[in-house]
């Protein structure tokens, strides 16, 4: 066995970026990648944006961190920002996606605690979710492959097929019904394979979540902040969640995350409750802040549609030259996902050695998530790049 520094949990491959620029990426030998990554759906706004740095650079040397234990108006300013932009009332913050989803988790529990019904703790989630790493979000899915070696994991949750009303329904009139507290979905699969919900799934939710009195709990951790095209994709089914967690783009590269619900729904968040020594530090909220006033600029979601329209046909036009290996184009938004007809993770890799940085997802699916602010030319070098890969590419050799 060899030791490590570090623990060996990644099977990380030979890219060891250095440096960021817009939409590319370098190593210590200026060899360059386009990043269609972006970190997992983080750098929304590319690497070193200069409203990102030059915001966090002033608050780095005016104040970095403080406490939960004093009042952080940094803090009070974000979340009223947040507030004024979606269904919310409030806000807690978290350093991670997987901490918003369990503080979504802990306002769900102790809204029916407080409501006098703590029976309803259980809370129905969905095949293929990803929720994060942590052992209560590990419990949510049903992939294998987070869940391995950690069983016995707790019994909160009892997972459905994805856009199943039917199996939904048949669970709530089922005597397991009495014991579902909530739902927890990512409008948008992300790492399952760029899955959107339908909108009668969607609306199906909240329909049935308004009938028995019980919470919608909207992952937006990868498909939120304007990534599919509208500031959080819920808008564009038409419905709003009680409750909704969201983090990778909020903070454009700083880790940082946040819980939203309505009053109604975090009535249970009393003093107390829940807290973080770091979630909601100066430093985090200034990142956020110029996240947003760039996210939040008029033109700036008019752009993310006109790039992803593109995107999307330009992708839709390279299939048929490969179909033998493309298969179709689907996502929303620049929350694209290529489904191919043999091995996902093959190609990412062998991608890479034609200079373009992708994510593998499950069912065979490419991710391409670009920095929000790409330009048409980056398209065309997309595009080119994948085709030039398609053409070198034998997936039984890669395989
Ligand atoms: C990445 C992700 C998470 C977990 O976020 P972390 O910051 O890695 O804890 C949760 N849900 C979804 C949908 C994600 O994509």
């Amino acid at each position: 066995m060899t030791i490590t520094p570090l623990m060996p949990v990644y099977g990380r491959c030979e890219v060891e970026p250095v440096r960021g620029d817009g939409c590319y990426l370098y190593d210590a030998e200026g060899r360059e990648w386009l990043d269609f990554a972006s970190g997992i759906a983080v750098n929304i706004l590319g690497h070193s944006h200069p409203h990102l740095v030059g915001t966090i650079q002033k608050q780095a040397a005016t104040l970095m961190h403080t406490s939960n234990l004093y009042k952080v108006p940094a803090q009070q300013h974000l979340a009223e920002r947040l507030v004024a932009l979606t269904f919310a009332d409030t806000v807690f913050f978290t350093n991670s996606g997987a901490e918003a989803i369990e503080c979504a988790v802990k306002t769900c529990r102790s809204f029916h605690f407080e409501a006098g019904r703590p029976e309803r703790s259980r809370i129905l989630t969905f095949s293929n979710a990803f929720h994060g790493r942590t052992l209560a979000t590990i419990s949510a899915t049903n992939q294998e492959k987070m869940r391995q070696s950690f069983e016995p994991l707790p019994d909160w949750f009892t997972v459905l097929p994805f856009n199943d009303l039917d199996a939904v329904k048949a669970a709530m009139a089922s005597p397991l019904g009495a014991s579902v507290g909530g739902f927890l979905v990512e409008p948008v699969q992300g790492e399952g394979g760029i899955r959107p919900a339908t909108p009668e799934f969607l609306q199906g939710l909240r329909a049935i979540a308004d009938e028995h009195g019980i919470l919608l709990i909207l992952d937006e951790v990868q498909c939120g902040v304007a990534r599919s095209g509208t500031l959080f994709a819920h808008e564009q089914y038409g419905i709003t969640p009680d409750i909704m967690a969201i983090a990778k783009g909020i903070g454009g590269g700083f880790p940082v995350g946040a819980c939203l619900a309505t009053e109604h729904a975090a009535s249970g968040m009393i003093v107390g409750r829940h807290g973080s020594t770091y979630g909601g530090n100066p430093l985090a909220m200034a990142a956020c802040e110029a996240v947003l006033d760039v996210v939040t600029e008029p033109a700036f979601l008019a752009h993310v549609n006109d790039m992803a329209a593109r995107l999307r046909s330009s992708l839709e036009q390279m299939i048929p030259n490969h179909d033998d290996l493309f298969d179709s184009v689907r996502g929303m938004g620049l929350m694209m996902g290529l489904k191919l007809k043999s091995d996902s993770r093959a190609f990412v890799n062998h991608a890479r050695s034609h200079g373009i940085l992708l994510v593998a997802a499950g069912d065979n699916v490419v991710r391409l998530l670009p920095p929000l602010i790409i330009e048409e030319h980056h398209i065309r070098e997309c595009v080119d790049k994948l085709s030039a890969a398609a053409r070198a590419y034998n997936p039984a050799v890669a395989a």
